[in-house]
């Protein structure tokens, strides 16, 4: 009788021990279950950035477009699409950014078997949008060049990381509070920058139309040869209605961007006799280890050159 009931105990044991087994991996996340960080893709190198800032060591992250590289036309490699595949969350900017254009995005999203607002989170919910004049139906995405929605987006992927990784929620949440601090402080400090400009010369020259946000938060006019990177680029038309908007102000210089070809503003820069004053970053991130090489250090860089450059004085 008394062996009978031990191995009546033993088999409930088993059957216990393997119910609990499998309880436990049908129900807890794979980073918990096998304590790996979570694993984290971004579609370009300004929302690796800010995921870096709040996620630190305690993430796998992974980037898509390489910097220096332009995230409206892409071509994703096989890398991409097995890091995709493995992702537990996946950024992208959103507002057509990755989906305008050949809509590289949303075919990765279904060749890796994601889901948008389940594994795919767009960055730039809830920001104030602003649409492109030449097709009033279509939004601009670039609206991480406004520092306020930089903070937007922050909030966002700090919400996002808190939700699929809650046992290092209080960690991304301080690491966000910090860096909001220090973003906050630049935007206001941009504020009134370029007051100091008359507004004649308060002329933003760049080959796509990148920078409404950015004019609309700091007081600057946009102007551009072609509206967003996914239309053609330098056409006669195009040209000629940039170099009459230049003719008709008293702007003193030009400014190219690091992720298009500087071939059409080399071209009126020859015509009008401006000089391309500097660099600016739009959709891409510096190399690591140079200047521009994160979002804080981006966006200080284009406030200072283009102040510089609009002011007129070296
Ligand atoms: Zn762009």
């Amino acid at each position: 009788m008394k062996r009978i009931l031990t191995s009546f105990i033993a088999a409930i044991a088993i059957v216990g021990g393997v119910f609990f087994f499998l309880h436990n991996r049908s129900n807890t996340t794979s980073v918990e279950a096998d304590n790996q960080k979570l694993r984290v893709v971004t579609t370009n190198s300004i929302l690796e950035d800010m995921v870096h800032n709040v996620g630190g060591e305690r993430i796998e992250l992974y980037s898509i477009v390489k910097r220096g590289t332009d995230p409206h036309e892409y071509e994703p490699q096989p890398s991409d699409v097995s890091q995709a595949v493995d992702a537990d969350v996946i950024f992208h900017n959103g507002l057509n950014l990755e989906t305008g254009g050949n809509g590289w995005f949303s075919k990765l999203v279904e060749t890796s078997n994601k889901k948008f607002d389940e594994d795919v989170f767009a960055a730039s919910d809830g920001v104030k949008t602003q649409h492109l004049t030449t097709n009033k139906d279509e939004i601009d995405p670039h609206a991480w060049l406004d520092l306020e929605n930089g903070i937007i987006y922050v909030k966002n992927i700090t919400k996002v990381l808190k939700n699929k990784d809650p046992k290092n929620a209080d960690y991304y949440q301080k690491n966000a509070d910090e860096y909001i601090v220090k973003l906050t402080k630049l935007h206001e400090s941009a504020q009134s920058k370029f007051s100091d400009i008359p507004e004649s010369q308060r002329l933003l020259v760049t080959s796509e139309g990148a920078f409404k946000y950015f004019s609309r938060a700091y007081n600057l006019k946009p102007t551009y040869i072609w509206e967003i990177n996914t239309e053609s680029q330098g056409t006669p038309e195009q040209m000629e209605q940039l170099l009459s908007k230049i003719k008709n102000s008293d702007v003193k210089s030009l400014f190219v961007e690091t992720s298009v070809s500087p071939k059409s503003m080399n071209k009126v820069s020859k015509e009008t006799g401006l000089p391309i004053y500097s660099k600016v970053f739009t959709d891409s991130l510096a190399n690591e280890g140079t200047i521009g090489d994160t979002y804080y250090t981006m966006m200080k860089w284009n406030l200072d050159k283009i102040h510089e450059g609009l002011s007129g004085t070296k």
